[in-house]
């Protein structure tokens, strides 16, 4: 039964070599991360010698008001490479991933399982001579291996194999264009046009993912000819089906990765936090960059953890027969009932130390505070210049952040002022999404079900989300004595699983004659571990976003001298992390990194119709997408 893993370490490794901005939080940080924390960062080395009692450790761990992580100062690469500014590069970069939008690798539902025998991804084989046409210098230097056929895994070795690699991952594969929305795309969708006039590259895939995997390259061929050679292996891999769960590609990745990099017991420096063997993994997701709280906040988001999946059905069996003589409640009646009981009784929103979101909340009220001790700012900011239209840190909101007894109340107050995004990554999302039952206006129903789609919030478990619906379900089956059984994986992995149905059934003696009704979970993924923000690989990751996108405040002024004008730190970009309501192939690769992010440092404002009809890129924020990953690489490639 999985649950959420906890082993009583806390994120400050013995023998550990902190960054500066790590180091000067540590003296008060790692008693109340040892005890508070260590729920929501599994498998973290270090601390073992407090041995804490889980309990003791569980008891604990709401009681701690978490720490904004120091914002560390913004750190230029050693070669500064700004693509943004040269409009051959940008005019280079729209036509390379135009081509790659023009290539229809597109993922359905129905494909079949083994990837030779679809047709349907043939078009992948295109794609991968356009790769290596397109970026020779990469290719010239990066072993390639094609696993399950066309998942692809670079290794651009590394000259130090005491250095842990580091993963970058882009998806290959699009979502269909449904024939009937043609129509209203404004370009052709496989067009890969480019408007030179609005900077905007057209089609689908320009934005989810073929910009990421092309930046990824584009930034790799870079350092190639700037004659970079990494001490640190970097790993590019890249999925085919990602759009349709990720079985077949990351699911294979991830076997071969951990067949080659898994043993990393030797490759230790000594100066890692955990024995998983990637040192951090980069792809897409996350809210990206942009501006907050009525434009007084400039933010970066990359998610540390994703939200767990679920999908359940219920299933009511009664007798059929005439409509005539009707009972009182049909097998849809019954249904609507139980449907009516769940949507009356949504899941709580939280905040607790186990969703990073408390952190990203408590880095806004820090940064408001501090804007309104300067005298910056306003009561609650007038600037509208740049808004986006999210919930707004109110003074009361702030101190009820500050308070763990108040976190109820603030959690509700977020849930019910707050955009839907903002709610849902607080809170386990419920969708009746599919309902079926009856086939004739003059006969009783003999079957009715329903299926509904759960979100399970990084702070609750699956099985909390499969209890609480069965809760709901039996007191309707008790009312209408319909017979309850519970069926599905996370049940039958479970040794007291059937507990809660024996006890909700009719009991012995008493005729279940109202029929039947059967909850299964179709299917299910436990919430991902949470990264950790205190970690020196996160403070690495922060550094360099604070240097690509420093804010407007420092805009323009991180070129060639990078000692940051104005500002002590030379950025105004608050790192703070977030979380991913839907799912992204990294939720399989917990076993190959503490440290995963999902951030992709597109404006948030900018609605660049991923999933839907006109989807398009802005070029120059496609060119810092690939300056920050070229920053990234030098950046990392070392110690961290
Ligand atoms: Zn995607």
């Amino acid at each position: 039964m999985p649950t959420k893993n906890h082993n009583g370490r806390c994120p400050t490794a013995g023998g550990a070599r902190p960054q500066a901005w790590v180091a000067r939080r540590l003296a008060f940080v790692v008693l109340p991360l040892c005890l508070g924390l260590t729920f929501w960062l599994p498998n973290i080395g270090g601390c073992q010698a407090l041995n804490l009692p889980r309990d003791a450790a569980a008891a604990v761990v709401d009681d701690e008001v978490p720490k904004c992580p120091v914002q560390p100062p913004a750190r230029a690469p050693s070669v500064v490479w700004q693509p943004e500014t040269n409009s051959t590069w940008l005019d280079e970069s729209a036509a390379r991933l135009g081509a790659a939008v023009r290539i229809r690798t597109v993922s359905y539902d129905d494909m079949d399982l083994d990837p030779t025998r679809e047709e349907r991804f043939k078009p992948l084989v295109d794609f991968h001579a356009f790769l290596a046409e397109t970026f020779p210098l990469f290719h010239s230097v990066a072993n390639l291996t094609k696993v399950n056929t066309y998942g692809l895994l670079y290794e651009w070795t590394g000259s130090d194999p005491s250095l842990k690699p580091a993963l970058y991952q882009g998806h290959q594969d699009v979502v269909p264009v449904p024939e009937d929305t043609v129509s209203r795309w404004s370009h052709e969708p496989f067009s890969g046009e480019y408007d030179r006039e609005t900077g905007l590259v057209w089609g689908r895939g320009s934005s989810d993912d073929k910009n990421m995997l092309i930046s990824i390259f584009e930034a790799f061929e870079q350092l190639q000819s700037e004659g970079f050679r990494p001490r640190r292996t970097i790993l590019l891999s890249s999925g085919f089906d990602e759009e349709i769960g990720g079985q077949r590609g990351a699911g294979t990745l991830l076997v071969e990765m951990l067949r080659r990099y898994g043993n990393s017991g030797e490759r230790g420096n000594g100066n890692s936090t955990t024995d998983k063997p990637l040192e951090f993994i980069i792809d897409e997701g996350g809210l990206g960059i942009g501006t907050t709280q009525q434009g007084r906040l400039d933010v970066a988001l990359p998610a540390v953890g994703e939200k767990g999946y679920a999908d359940m059905r219920i299933d009511i069996e009664t007798e059929g027969g005439h409509s005539s003589i009707p009972p009182d409640h049909t097998a849809i009646g019954m249904l609507s009932e139980m449907l009516v009981d769940l949507e009356k009784n949504p899941f709580e929103p939280s905040l607790s130390t186990r969703n990073p979101v408390l952190t990203h909340l408590i880095c806004l009220a820090d940064a408001l505070d501090e804007q309104e001790l300067r005298g910056g700012g306003g009561a609650d900011g007038d600037d509208q210049a740049e808004t986006y239209e999210g919930f707004v840190l109110d003074r009361a909101l702030r101190k009820q952040l500050r308070r763990p007894d108040q976190w109820p109340q603030a959690a509700r107050r977020i849930a019910k002022d707050g955009t839907r995004t903002e709610r849902f990554v607080i809170q386990t999302s419920q969708a009746i999404d599919v309902i079926t039952g009856g086939v004739k206006a003059n006969a009783l129903p003999e079957s009715a079900s329903a299926t509904i789609n759960y979100r399970v919030s990084v702070d609750a478990t699956v099985q909390q989300v499969v209890d609480k619906v069965e809760g709901l379900v039996a007191r309707v089956a008790r009312r209408h004595n319909l017979e309850l059984s519970v069926d599905g994986p996370e049940k039958a992995n479970s040794s007291d699983a059937s507990e809660p149905a024996r006890r909700d059934a009719p009991s012995e003696g008493k005729q279940a004659s109202g029929g039947k009704v059967k909850l299964t979970v179709i299917q299910s993924t436990e919430p991902t571990p949470v990264s950790p923000v205190t970690s020196s690989q996160f403070g690495m990751l922060a550094s360099t976003i604070r240097h690509v996108f420093p804010g407007r405040g420092q805009e323009g002024q991180n070129g060639a001298d990078e000692k940051g004008k104005g500002n002590a730190t030379g950025s105004d970009r608050i790192v703070t992390p977030g979380v991913m309501a839907g799912n992204t192939d990294l939720r399989r690769y917990s076993d190959l990194s503490t440290n995963i992010w999902r951030f992709h440092p597109n404006t948030f404002m900018m609605n660049s119709g991923k999933h839907t009809v006109d989807e398009r890129m802005d070029i120059r924020a496609h060119a810092k997408t690939t300056r920050f990953i070229h920053a990234l690489v030098r950046n990392t490639d070392g110690p961290i």
